[in-house]
């Protein structure tokens, strides 16, 4: 299955992806995931994406499209692949239906629609943990032990553009590059728009619902 999660910046992407290859039993691929790992191996790729990371702005689409080419080139993606982050503009879509022309292109999109004056509350509250990633929010989704990670018992941390200000700028790009992929998609026939206001298990048996599996 080759999959893209679509939604805004807070609309639980990372957060469903986890749960989601675990039970699909694909390689999770994130584009922001694989820019902050460059960030702080300090990459001439980290060094270059940080800074339009920092500000809230996407990073040009000719750097973002080749990450993805050559990920999707590797052997564990033969079987297919869950997209997080990737693509946010139409370049970037159509780059990816060029690479995967071959393999009869995507299986489905999937939206997870969340109003937007609630991403700002999502985003300045979430904290990630430093060692495996996992994502928690300080209301939604708390760990047990402040500032300790429920699964491995790293510390959590703030992403820098986690910030209110940055937040702002991630959304009115958002707006501006991402949201026309919905309706791109939905021209193609493969969008399935899930409802990311429920509670984090709702939306996964949504998402689950969407790929025709019945996981409750
Ligand atoms: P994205 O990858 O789309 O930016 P995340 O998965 O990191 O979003 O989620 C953003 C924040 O919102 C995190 O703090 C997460 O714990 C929280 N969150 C995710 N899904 C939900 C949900 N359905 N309800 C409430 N909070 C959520
Ligand atoms: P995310 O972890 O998905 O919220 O992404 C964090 C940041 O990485 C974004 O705000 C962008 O600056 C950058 N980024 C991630 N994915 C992309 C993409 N597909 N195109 C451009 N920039 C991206």
């Amino acid at each position: 299955m080759k999959i893209v999660l679509l939604g805004p910046p807070g609309a639980g992407k990372g957060t469903q992806a986890e749960a989601l290859v675990k039970k699909l039993f694909i390689p999770h691929i994130s584009t922001g995931d694989m820019f902050r790992a460059a960030i702080s191996s300090g990459t001439p790729l980290g060094m270059e994406a940080k800074r339009y990371i920092d500000q809230g702005h996407l990073v040009p689409d000719e750097i973002t499209a080749g990450i993805i080419k050559d990920r999707i080139a590797q052997p564990d993606c033969r079987e297919g692949f869950l997209l997080d982050g990737f693509p946010r503009t139409l370049p970037q879509a159509e780059a990816l239906d060029e690479m995967l022309k071959e393999q009869g292109g995507l299986d489905a999109v999937l939206d997870i629609d969340v109003e937007l004056d609630r991403l700002i509350v999502r985003l300045t509250g979430r904290r990630m943990c430093k060692d495996c990633g996992a994502i928690y929010h300080l209301l939604y989704n708390a760990p047990q032990k402040e500032n300790v990670c429920d699964i491995c018992g790293g510390s959590l941390y703030q992403r820098v553009d986690d910030t209110e200000e940055t937040v702002k700028n991630r959304l009115s790009v958002y707006e501006k590059q991402t949201a026309p992929l919905i309706e791109y998609y939905q021209k193609k026939g493969i969008l399935h728009i899930v409802n990311g206001d429920n509670p984090i298990n709702t939306v996964l048996a949504d998402l689950g619902k969407a790929l025709g599996q019945n996981w409750n």
